[in-house]
Protein backbone atom coordinates (compact mmCIF):
# COMPACT_ATOMS: atom_id res chain seq x y z
CA UNK A 1 0.00 0.00 0.00
CA UNK A 2 1.26 3.73 -0.84
CA UNK A 3 1.61 7.03 1.43
CA UNK A 4 -1.78 7.75 2.46
CA UNK A 5 -0.81 10.90 5.07
CA UNK A 6 2.61 12.13 4.65
CA UNK A 7 3.22 12.89 8.52
CA UNK A 8 0.93 11.71 11.24
CA UNK A 9 0.87 13.34 14.88
CA UNK A 10 -0.12 11.02 17.45
CA UNK A 11 -1.06 13.08 20.80
CA UNK A 12 -1.38 10.40 23.07
CA UNK A 13 0.89 6.98 23.27
CA UNK A 14 -1.13 4.15 25.14
CA UNK A 15 -2.71 1.06 23.53
CA UNK A 16 -4.91 2.58 20.73
CA UNK A 17 -1.51 4.63 19.60
CA UNK A 18 0.73 2.24 19.50
CA UNK A 19 -1.55 0.00 17.58
CA UNK A 20 -2.06 2.23 15.07
CA UNK A 21 1.57 2.83 14.68
CA UNK A 22 2.32 -0.57 13.89
CA UNK A 23 -0.30 -1.31 11.80
CA UNK A 24 0.34 1.81 9.78
CA UNK A 25 3.94 0.69 9.45
CA UNK A 26 2.71 -2.92 8.35
CA UNK A 27 1.60 -1.16 5.39
CA UNK A 28 3.75 1.84 5.05
CA UNK A 29 0.52 4.36 5.52
CA UNK A 30 2.39 7.07 6.62
CA UNK A 31 5.32 9.19 5.65
CA UNK A 32 6.85 10.15 9.27
CA UNK A 33 4.90 9.33 12.47
CA UNK A 34 5.18 12.20 15.36
CA UNK A 35 4.29 11.02 18.77
CA UNK A 36 3.64 12.69 22.20
CA UNK A 37 2.63 11.52 25.75
CA UNK A 38 2.08 13.76 29.07
CA UNK A 39 4.50 11.97 31.09
CA UNK A 40 8.42 11.89 30.37
CA UNK A 41 8.36 8.19 31.04
CA UNK A 42 6.18 7.40 28.20
CA UNK A 43 7.71 9.44 26.12
CA UNK A 44 11.28 7.61 27.08
CA UNK A 45 9.77 4.66 26.66
CA UNK A 46 9.12 5.66 23.14
CA UNK A 47 11.99 6.89 22.48
CA UNK A 48 13.83 4.00 23.29
CA UNK A 49 11.44 1.67 21.69
CA UNK A 50 11.85 3.46 18.41
CA UNK A 51 8.22 3.08 18.62
CA UNK A 52 7.40 6.80 16.48
CA UNK A 53 10.09 8.11 13.98
CA UNK A 54 9.94 11.26 16.47
CA UNK A 55 8.83 11.87 19.71
CA UNK A 56 7.93 15.43 20.94
CA UNK A 57 7.94 16.78 24.28
CA UNK A 58 4.64 18.55 23.40
CA UNK A 59 1.57 18.15 21.83
CA UNK A 60 2.17 21.84 19.65
CA UNK A 61 5.33 20.60 18.37
CA UNK A 62 4.16 16.93 17.15
CA UNK A 63 1.15 18.69 15.21
CA UNK A 64 3.38 20.64 13.07
CA UNK A 65 3.36 20.30 9.60
CA UNK A 66 1.43 17.19 10.33
CA UNK A 67 -1.67 16.34 7.86
CA UNK A 68 -3.05 13.89 10.22
CA UNK A 69 -3.58 14.51 13.56
CA UNK A 70 -5.04 11.53 15.85
CA UNK A 71 -6.07 12.40 19.53
CA UNK A 72 -5.52 9.17 21.58
CA UNK A 73 -5.92 10.57 24.64
CA UNK A 74 -9.05 9.37 27.50
CA UNK A 75 -12.36 11.10 26.28
CA UNK A 76 -11.75 13.73 29.60
CA UNK A 77 -8.53 15.01 28.23
CA UNK A 78 -9.40 15.46 24.71
CA UNK A 79 -10.61 19.08 24.91
CA UNK A 80 -7.57 20.12 26.96
CA UNK A 81 -5.43 18.83 24.14
CA UNK A 82 -7.47 20.40 21.24
CA UNK A 83 -7.01 23.57 23.17
CA UNK A 84 -3.24 23.14 23.17
CA UNK A 85 -2.75 22.14 19.50
CA UNK A 86 -5.18 24.31 17.34
CA UNK A 87 -2.73 27.58 16.76
CA UNK A 88 -0.16 25.02 15.61
CA UNK A 89 -2.38 22.84 12.85
CA UNK A 90 -1.44 23.31 9.56
CA UNK A 91 -4.21 24.67 7.30
CA UNK A 92 -5.94 21.42 5.19
CA UNK A 93 -5.23 19.08 8.32
CA UNK A 94 -6.89 17.02 9.16
CA UNK A 95 -7.73 16.50 13.54
CA UNK A 96 -9.40 13.01 13.93
CA UNK A 97 -9.88 11.41 17.75
CA UNK A 98 -10.12 7.52 18.28
CA UNK A 99 -12.27 8.62 21.76
CA UNK A 100 -15.06 6.11 22.97
CA UNK A 101 -17.64 8.55 23.37
CA UNK A 102 -18.55 10.73 20.62
CA UNK A 103 -21.17 13.36 21.19
CA UNK A 104 -19.05 14.55 24.55
CA UNK A 105 -15.92 14.73 22.43
CA UNK A 106 -17.25 16.68 19.38
CA UNK A 107 -18.70 19.14 21.94
CA UNK A 108 -14.87 19.96 23.43
CA UNK A 109 -12.78 19.30 20.37
CA UNK A 110 -14.99 21.19 17.32
CA UNK A 111 -14.67 24.74 18.84
CA UNK A 112 -11.28 24.66 18.83
CA UNK A 113 -10.69 23.76 15.68
CA UNK A 114 -9.98 26.57 13.36
CA UNK A 115 -10.96 27.02 9.99
CA UNK A 116 -9.48 25.35 7.19
CA UNK A 117 -9.04 22.30 9.15
CA UNK A 118 -10.98 19.07 9.06
CA UNK A 119 -12.62 17.57 12.17
CA UNK A 120 -13.53 13.95 11.55
CA UNK A 121 -13.83 12.15 14.90
CA UNK A 122 -13.89 8.20 14.73
CA UNK A 123 -14.03 5.36 17.33
CA UNK A 124 -12.22 1.97 16.96
CA UNK A 125 -14.24 -0.96 18.01
CA UNK A 126 -11.22 -3.03 19.72
CA UNK A 127 -9.35 -2.67 22.74
CA UNK A 128 -7.29 -5.26 25.06
CA UNK A 129 -7.56 -4.47 28.94
CA UNK A 130 -3.94 -3.59 28.90
CA UNK A 131 -2.63 -0.06 28.32
CA UNK A 132 0.75 2.23 27.59
CA UNK A 133 2.94 2.54 24.92
CA UNK A 134 4.20 -1.10 24.83
CA UNK A 135 1.13 -2.67 24.54
CA UNK A 136 0.02 -2.47 21.13
CA UNK A 137 0.61 -4.43 18.30
CA UNK A 138 -0.08 -4.66 14.40
CA UNK A 139 -3.15 -6.43 14.76
CA UNK A 140 -5.34 -5.51 17.07
CA UNK A 141 -7.85 -3.57 14.54
CA UNK A 142 -7.54 -6.50 11.71
CA UNK A 143 -11.01 -7.45 10.69
CA UNK A 144 -12.89 -4.68 13.31
CA UNK A 145 -14.96 -2.02 13.10
CA UNK A 146 -13.59 1.76 12.65
CA UNK A 147 -16.32 4.02 12.85
CA UNK A 148 -16.11 7.70 11.56
CA UNK A 149 -18.44 10.21 12.87
CA UNK A 150 -17.98 13.26 10.50
CA UNK A 151 -19.78 16.76 11.63
CA UNK A 152 -21.74 18.50 9.28
CA UNK A 153 -20.49 19.87 6.59
CA UNK A 154 -17.20 17.84 6.29
CA UNK A 155 -15.13 17.65 2.97
CA UNK A 156 -16.00 14.19 1.54
CA UNK A 157 -12.41 13.63 0.23
CA UNK A 158 -11.30 14.06 3.70
CA UNK A 159 -13.41 11.63 5.35
CA UNK A 160 -12.47 9.60 1.73
CA UNK A 161 -8.46 10.09 3.13
CA UNK A 162 -9.27 8.99 6.83
CA UNK A 163 -11.48 5.91 5.42
CA UNK A 164 -8.62 4.86 3.64
CA UNK A 165 -5.96 4.70 6.67
CA UNK A 166 -8.41 2.87 8.55
CA UNK A 167 -9.12 0.48 5.91
CA UNK A 168 -5.60 -0.23 5.34
CA UNK A 169 -4.80 -0.43 8.92
CA UNK A 170 -7.12 -3.58 8.68
CA UNK A 171 -10.64 -2.45 9.83
CA UNK A 172 -13.57 -2.51 8.34
CA UNK A 173 -14.85 1.31 8.45
CA UNK A 174 -18.93 2.81 8.64
CA UNK A 175 -19.99 6.03 8.86
CA UNK A 176 -22.47 6.50 11.62
CA UNK A 177 -24.14 10.15 13.89
CA UNK A 178 -22.76 10.58 16.80
CA UNK A 179 -26.43 10.07 19.37
CA UNK A 180 -26.67 6.71 17.88
CA UNK A 181 -22.94 6.05 18.40
CA UNK A 182 -23.32 6.66 22.10
CA UNK A 183 -26.18 4.32 22.29
CA UNK A 184 -25.17 1.59 20.09
CA UNK A 185 -21.60 1.51 22.55
CA UNK A 186 -23.82 1.92 25.82
CA UNK A 187 -25.20 -1.93 25.17
CA UNK A 188 -22.56 -3.16 23.38
CA UNK A 189 -19.43 -1.83 25.54
CA UNK A 190 -20.09 0.72 28.34
CA UNK A 191 -22.64 -1.14 30.19
CA UNK A 192 -21.07 -4.48 29.71
CA UNK A 193 -18.25 -3.21 31.14
CA UNK A 194 -20.16 -1.38 34.61
CA UNK A 195 -21.96 -4.96 35.11
CA UNK A 196 -17.91 -6.46 35.13
CA UNK A 197 -16.90 -4.12 36.99
CA UNK A 198 -20.25 -4.79 39.38
CA UNK A 199 -19.87 -8.65 39.31
CA UNK A 200 -16.33 -8.24 40.33
CA UNK A 201 -16.72 -6.03 42.91
CA UNK A 202 -19.79 -8.68 44.33
CA UNK A 203 -16.80 -11.61 44.05
CA UNK A 204 -14.61 -9.22 45.70
CA UNK A 205 -16.83 -8.66 49.12
CA UNK A 206 -17.76 -12.24 48.67
CA UNK A 207 -13.90 -13.21 49.09
CA UNK A 208 -13.61 -11.89 52.60
CA UNK A 209 -15.92 -14.36 53.60
CA UNK A 210 -15.06 -17.33 51.70
CA UNK A 211 -11.45 -16.63 51.65
CA UNK A 212 -9.50 -17.22 48.45
CA UNK A 213 -12.48 -19.60 47.16
CA UNK A 214 -13.58 -16.85 44.34
CA UNK A 215 -10.29 -16.95 43.48
CA UNK A 216 -9.69 -20.64 43.36
CA UNK A 217 -12.58 -21.70 42.13
CA UNK A 218 -13.18 -19.03 39.22
CA UNK A 219 -14.71 -20.67 36.21
CA UNK A 220 -14.20 -18.96 32.75
CA UNK A 221 -17.25 -16.69 32.79
CA UNK A 222 -16.09 -15.09 35.98
CA UNK A 223 -12.82 -14.83 35.09
CA UNK A 224 -14.02 -13.41 31.68
CA UNK A 225 -15.34 -10.76 34.12
CA UNK A 226 -12.09 -9.97 35.70
CA UNK A 227 -10.16 -9.29 32.41
CA UNK A 228 -12.82 -6.75 31.64
CA UNK A 229 -13.13 -5.23 35.08
CA UNK A 230 -9.10 -5.08 34.78
CA UNK A 231 -9.28 -2.00 31.95
CA UNK A 232 -8.21 1.01 32.41
CA UNK A 233 -9.81 3.38 35.31
CA UNK A 234 -9.04 6.48 33.55
CA UNK A 235 -10.60 5.38 30.52
CA UNK A 236 -14.01 3.89 31.61
CA UNK A 237 -14.41 7.01 34.56
CA UNK A 238 -14.18 9.24 31.16
CA UNK A 239 -16.43 7.15 29.22
CA UNK A 240 -19.55 7.37 31.71
CA UNK A 241 -19.10 10.38 32.69
CA UNK A 242 -19.41 11.99 28.62
CA UNK A 243 -21.81 9.01 28.20
CA UNK A 244 -24.26 9.64 31.15
CA UNK A 245 -27.61 9.81 29.23
CA UNK A 246 -27.47 6.44 26.77
CA UNK A 247 -25.76 4.36 29.73
CA UNK A 248 -28.47 5.26 32.26
CA UNK A 249 -31.44 4.82 29.72
CA UNK A 250 -29.57 0.92 28.71
CA UNK A 251 -28.67 0.37 32.66
CA UNK A 252 -32.75 1.20 33.16
CA UNK A 253 -33.82 -1.54 30.57
CA UNK A 254 -31.05 -3.91 32.40
CA UNK A 255 -32.83 -3.81 35.96
CA UNK A 256 -35.83 -4.09 34.26
CA UNK A 257 -35.23 -7.24 32.87
CA UNK A 258 -32.57 -8.25 35.68
CA UNK A 259 -36.12 -7.75 37.97
CA UNK A 260 -37.98 -10.15 35.38
CA UNK A 261 -35.31 -12.95 35.75
CA UNK A 262 -35.11 -12.81 39.73
CA UNK A 263 -39.02 -13.18 39.73
CA UNK A 264 -39.37 -16.01 36.88
CA UNK A 265 -36.10 -17.78 39.13
CA UNK A 266 -38.36 -16.98 42.77
CA UNK A 267 -41.25 -18.28 41.39
CA UNK A 268 -39.85 -21.18 39.05
CA UNK A 269 -40.92 -20.17 36.09
CA UNK A 270 -38.55 -22.53 34.28
CA UNK A 271 -40.01 -21.95 30.66
CA UNK A 272 -39.80 -18.41 31.12
CA UNK A 273 -36.02 -19.02 32.13
CA UNK A 274 -35.24 -21.56 28.62
CA UNK A 275 -36.51 -19.22 26.15
CA UNK A 276 -34.74 -16.25 27.47
CA UNK A 277 -31.10 -18.25 27.13
CA UNK A 278 -32.67 -19.62 23.95
CA UNK A 279 -32.99 -16.22 22.45
CA UNK A 280 -29.92 -14.93 24.17
CA UNK A 281 -27.73 -18.15 22.86
CA UNK A 282 -29.18 -16.93 19.37
CA UNK A 283 -27.23 -13.48 19.60
CA UNK A 284 -23.70 -15.06 20.79
CA UNK A 285 -24.08 -17.11 17.12
CA UNK A 286 -24.56 -14.23 15.21
CA UNK A 287 -21.69 -12.56 16.74
CA UNK A 288 -19.82 -15.62 15.19
CA UNK A 289 -21.74 -15.83 12.22
CA UNK A 290 -20.88 -12.31 11.49
CA UNK A 291 -16.42 -12.82 12.02
CA UNK A 292 -16.39 -10.86 15.25
CA UNK A 293 -15.25 -13.60 17.38
CA UNK A 294 -14.47 -17.06 17.72
CA UNK A 295 -16.16 -20.02 19.10
CA UNK A 296 -13.16 -21.19 20.95
CA UNK A 297 -14.01 -22.01 24.66
CA UNK A 298 -11.72 -18.94 25.48
CA UNK A 299 -13.63 -16.48 22.87
CA UNK A 300 -10.77 -16.66 20.96
CA UNK A 301 -9.05 -14.62 23.39
CA UNK A 302 -5.94 -16.61 24.07
CA UNK A 303 -3.30 -15.28 21.10
CA UNK A 304 -4.40 -11.20 22.16
CA UNK A 305 -2.05 -9.23 24.29
P1 LIG B 1 -3.85 4.26 27.40
O1 LIG B 1 -3.13 3.06 26.92
O2 LIG B 1 -4.11 4.40 28.88
O3 LIG B 1 -3.09 5.60 26.90
C1 LIG B 1 -3.60 6.86 27.16
C2 LIG B 1 -2.62 7.92 26.71
O4 LIG B 1 -3.20 9.21 26.99
C3 LIG B 1 -1.28 7.88 27.41
O5 LIG B 1 -0.25 8.20 26.50
C4 LIG B 1 -1.41 8.98 28.47
O6 LIG B 1 -0.18 9.61 28.73
C5 LIG B 1 -2.30 9.97 27.81
N1 LIG B 1 -3.07 10.74 28.80
C6 LIG B 1 -3.76 10.27 29.87
N2 LIG B 1 -4.37 11.28 30.53
C7 LIG B 1 -4.05 12.42 29.87
C8 LIG B 1 -4.34 13.78 30.07
N3 LIG B 1 -5.13 14.18 31.09
N4 LIG B 1 -3.83 14.69 29.20
C9 LIG B 1 -3.04 14.28 28.17
N5 LIG B 1 -2.72 13.00 27.93
C10 LIG B 1 -3.23 12.08 28.77
O7 LIG B 1 -5.28 4.43 26.72
P2 LIG B 1 -5.86 3.81 25.36
O8 LIG B 1 -6.46 2.49 25.67
O9 LIG B 1 -4.85 3.93 24.29
O10 LIG B 1 -7.10 4.81 25.12
C11 LIG B 1 -6.95 6.03 24.44
C12 LIG B 1 -8.30 6.48 23.90
O11 LIG B 1 -8.83 5.44 23.08
C13 LIG B 1 -9.38 6.76 24.95
O12 LIG B 1 -10.10 7.91 24.58
C14 LIG B 1 -10.29 5.56 24.91
O13 LIG B 1 -11.63 5.91 25.22
C15 LIG B 1 -10.15 5.14 23.44
N6 LIG B 1 -10.37 3.71 23.17
C16 LIG B 1 -9.87 2.76 24.01
C17 LIG B 1 -10.10 1.41 23.75
C18 LIG B 1 -9.57 0.33 24.68
O14 LIG B 1 -10.15 -0.74 24.76
N7 LIG B 1 -8.49 0.56 25.39
C19 LIG B 1 -10.80 1.04 22.60
C20 LIG B 1 -11.24 2.03 21.72
C21 LIG B 1 -11.03 3.37 22.03
P3 LIG B 1 0.88 9.00 29.80
O15 LIG B 1 1.24 7.64 29.28
O16 LIG B 1 2.01 9.94 29.70
O17 LIG B 1 0.17 8.95 31.10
Amino acid sequence: MSVIYNRVALIGLGLIASSMVHAMRRRGLAGEIVGTARSPETRQIARLDGLCDRVTDTAAEAVKDADLVVLCVPVGAMGAVAAEIAPHLKPGATVSDVGSVKRAVIDAVAPHIPEGVHFIPAHPLAGTEHSGPRSGFAELYDNRWCLLVPVEGTDPAATARLRALWEGIGANVEEMDADHHDLVLAVTSHVPHLIAYTMVGVADDLRRVTDSEVVKYSAAGFRDFTRIAASDPTMWRDVFLNNKDATLEILGRFTEELFALQRAIRTGEGDELFDYFSRTRAIRRGIIEAGQDTAAPDFGRGGTK
